[in-house]
């Protein structure tokens, strides 16, 4: 018994509280099915890693800032088929990330540009990379602000710690006056040297009007976003519109009263299955 306490109480001074929760209901397991000491051991150290593994990921995913979490797995590609789905899970394996190199999501609004640069951010949180999801409203702001604070350099250093950010929605909204110079710096700072992954619905030809109608700096910018990037176009209607024309044509579903009738087959599979 005072083993145990004292077992309990170095785990903890060493940093191990996994291991100090699971210790002693492991040990009378083991001496129960006899496991040799390694293997006990083996578990114990298990339980500890998981646990931090899991830990690291919960904080990495709450410091991107996701809006919502979305995967791929929720994400139906027949929806889109101007996309190719080996590309997409290919970019999942976060290689890009590795070499800081970039992504565009192109398209009209609705076709599942945000929720496929979140299932990307997130399995690069995934591969151990920090994120940070802006919009590109919200980034510009942050900029501003933080310039005016006269703390923009230390904001700076902090997004450069960031493996990829996430520029959602460039195009959608007009930036205040200092906004493009902003923008430009913090993907100029990037280039090569840390991944961003932009979502925009609008062509490049366009992208002058979002810089304040900088044709020169537009087109170093796109020159330096464009230089190692997988351009992903998502043409098509809005999921979003097609969803809700698909529920308004849907004839309205029969309104089921719990009653014995109703789950007679689950019954019967149920006895079925234990005579
Ligand atoms: P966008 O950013 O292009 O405007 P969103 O990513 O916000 O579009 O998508 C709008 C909504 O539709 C979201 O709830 C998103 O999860 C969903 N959605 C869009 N495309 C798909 C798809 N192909 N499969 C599953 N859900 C989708
Ligand atoms: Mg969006």
């Amino acid at each position: 018994m005072e083993t145990m306490l004292l077992l309990k109480a170095y785990l903890k001074k060493l940093r191990l509280p996994t291991m100090a929760a699971d210790v002693e209901k492991l040990a009378a397991e083991a001496a129960r099915t006899n496991l040799p000491y390694e293997r006990y051991l083996l578990t114990l150290v298990e339980q500890e890693v998981l646990q931090r593994e899991q830990n690291t990921l919960r904080l990495r995913l709450k410091k991107a800032a996701f809006p919502v979490l979305k995967t791929l797995e929720t994400f139906d590609f027949t929806a889109i088929p101007s996309i190719s789905k080996p590309e997409v899970l290919r970019l999942a394996q976060s290689e890009w990330v590795r070499q800081s190199q970039n992504v565009l999501v192109a398209g009209n609004p609705g076709t599942g540009k945000t929720h496929v640069a979140i299932a990307l951010g997130i399995a690069a949180c995934r591969q151990g990379f920090r994120v940070r999801f802006f919009t590109a409203a919200g980034l510009v702001t942050a900029l501003a602000e933080a310039q005016a604070e006269h703390r923009l350099s230390r904001l700076t250093r902090i997004l450069e710690r960031t493996d990829l950010a996430i520029v959602d929605e460039l195009g959608y909204v007009s930036l205040p006056a200092e906004g493009p110079r902003l923008l430009f710096d913090f993907f100029s700072r990037r280039y090569e040297r840390r991944s961003v992954l932009v979502t925009t619905n609008l062509d490049f030809s366009r992208w002058p009007e979002v810089f304040g109608g900088d044709e020169m700096m537009t087109g170093a910018l796109v020159d330096r976003l464009t230089h190692h990037c997988t351009v992903l176009t998502l043409n098509g209607e809005s999921y979003r519109f097609r969803e809700s024309q698909r529920a308004a044509a849907a004839p309205p579903a029969p309104l089921r009263l719990p009653s014995a009738e109703a789950d007679r087959p689950v019954r019967e599979a149920q006895a079925a299955a234990n005579p």
